[in-house]
């Protein structure tokens, strides 16, 4: 037998059991959304799958419990696939092995699949239970989440009937998720006209690197800094003083990663190049003060390189450079309703220039979608007056926090008075299926949490034993004291 089919609760760790047992990568989640519906067929609960491979099953009240609120039980069906990479194993065929490591379950070299499963396991616990007390019940099992939340996306309106959806994805137990963020792609491009690299003049690779980027959510208001904006600051100045040109410029590579380094190609007038080489060698010295706690090793080198044939003409760098520096970017704005949360945020995350072709695309994101707009406009603003086009992409809602949302109340109190203090409420800057979900099911009151997982998403994964249990007898307790209608 399985060492975690040894541990409490043993029905939800049965579940847990099967589902590692069973591949489910994303994008590749067929035979688990299989699994599920032969779960509610078995069960005789009313299943339903939708178009995208969302999987719902209707579970009606337990005894006395009808007039209560309906309540929605939502985890995601796919894992990230990530092994070690002397790990020999393919996430569309084999089980995942599981390991007990102290207080913790793990795998072995690759990612365990807590996030969800833990989630999809507690839910269905509950739906195969007889002695658990709750209202009228819904499940639903969304599929994708970790590679563009497709399943949240496709979800129709008017297949949900609850009027409180919990989401069982959270990663600490004993916090409270009430908010997050949503995100438009706003891009610029232009082309840009080039000329004959004027005579006398010397050729250099400018490198901005070292620096740590991060997750452009998250990670938005740690002070690091972003390569697009320093290189940008530093061409204006370059521009002005120096009378440089520039042949090509790059800088980041994903939209949602703070870009970490930045490459320009310019030329400077041969008579001024030791000065220059010293003004490059300040900006470093005066780059590597500002960011002395954040960014250790910045480094901003300049070296010799090719003469280009041509360069971009003065006009459209003027313009380029200029509109880059000005760009909004980082935090825009702190959240009114949750202190230290950042409401709304815009990533520079990667600007090209090369063979007459400018490109500039960033990732806003907001919690309060009306100033997600407004920054993705102003955005917009700054391209349109260098004449670029400006496309925006990819809208998704943000999910606002609502401190005075009923299931909150109810939830810190059922926890208070289990664990003997009040659960932490926070919101994250990034997107949530909760976010999306309650873009489509507007009057949904919503909260997110789960037990305790350590480095999700990576070989490292593992799920805290003694949290999922505590997870488990809080999410139990809270069905019990839902609201009536
Ligand atoms: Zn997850």
């Amino acid at each position: 037998m399985n060492d975690i089919l040894k541990l409490e609760p043993s029905k939800l760790w049965k579940f847990f059991y099967d589902i590692t047992q069973i591949p489910h990568p994303s994008k590749k989640e067929k035979k688990l959304i299989e699994y599920i519906k032969d779960f509610g067929n078995k069960h005789k609960l009313e299943t339903v799958v939708d178009k995208a491979g969302n999987v719902i099953i209707r579970k009606p009240a337990t005894n006395g419990m009808e007039g209560k609120k309906g309540v929605i039980l939502q985890a995601h069906l796919d894992m990230v696939p990530q092994k070690n990479s002397d790990k020999k194993h393919d996430f569309e065929k084999d089980p995942i092995e599981t390991v007990i490591d102290g207080e913790w379950v793990r795998a072995n070299g690759t990612t365990l699949g807590a996030d969800n499963g833990i989630g999809v396991s507690a839910a269905l616990t509950i739906l195969s239970s007889d002695n658990i007390p709750h209202g009228p019940l819904e499940a639903l099992f969304t599929v994708d989440e970790e590679t563009g939340m497709t399943g949240a996306f496709w979800l129709k309106k008017g297949l949900l009937k609850g009027d409180i959806l919990l989401n069982l994805d959270s990663e600490d137990e004993g916090e409270l998720y009430v908010g997050c963020a949503g995100g438009i792609d706003v891009s610029a491009s232009r082309e840009y006209a080039l000329e004959r690299t004027p005579d006398g003049m010397t050729a250099l690779r400018i490198v901005l690197k070292g620096l740590k980027g991060g997750h452009s959510g998250v990670d938005i208001a740690l002070g690091r800094a972003n390569s697009n904006k320093l290189m940008s600051r530093f061409l204006m100045q370059a521009e002005s003083d120096f009378g440089i040109r520039l042949a090509e410029l790059r800088g980041g590579d994903l939209r949602n990663a703070i870009p970490r380094e930045a490459t320009a190609t310019l030329v400077v007038p041969e008579i001024k190049l030791r000065e220059f080489t010293k003004f490059v060698r300040n900006y470093e010295k005066m780059y590597r003060a500002e960011f002395a706690e954040t960014e250790p090793d910045l480094s901003f080198t300049a070296s010799k390189t090719q003469l280009p044939p041509r360069v971009m003409k003065q006009g459209d760098q003027y313009r380029i450079i200029r509109a880059l520096f000005v760009c909004p970017n980082g935090v825009q704005r702190m959240s009114q309703s949750m202190k230290g949360l950042v409401e709304t945020s815009n990533n520079l995350a990667i600007v090209r220039c090369s063979d007459g072709k400018f490109e500039a695309h960033c990732l806003t994101r907001s919690s309060v979608d009306s100033a997600k707009e407004a920054t993705a406009w102003k955005i917009a603003a700054v391209f349109h007056l260098i004449d670029a086009d400006v496309n925006m992409s990819g809208s998704y809602p943000g999910w606002k926090p609502d401190m005075n949302s009923p299931i909150l109340k109810t939830m810190s109190e059922v926890y208070r008075k289990m664990y003997g203090k009040i659960p932490e409420i926070k919101a994250i800057h990034a997107g949530l299926e909760c976010g999306i979900i309650g873009g489509v099911y507007k009057n949904l009151d919503m909260i997110s949490f789960g037990p305790t997982i350590r480095f999700p998403h990576s070989p490292d994964e593992k799920v805290h034993i003694p949290s999922v249990k505590k997870f488990f007898d809080y999410l139990c307790e809270t069905l019990k004291q839902i609201p009536e209608k």
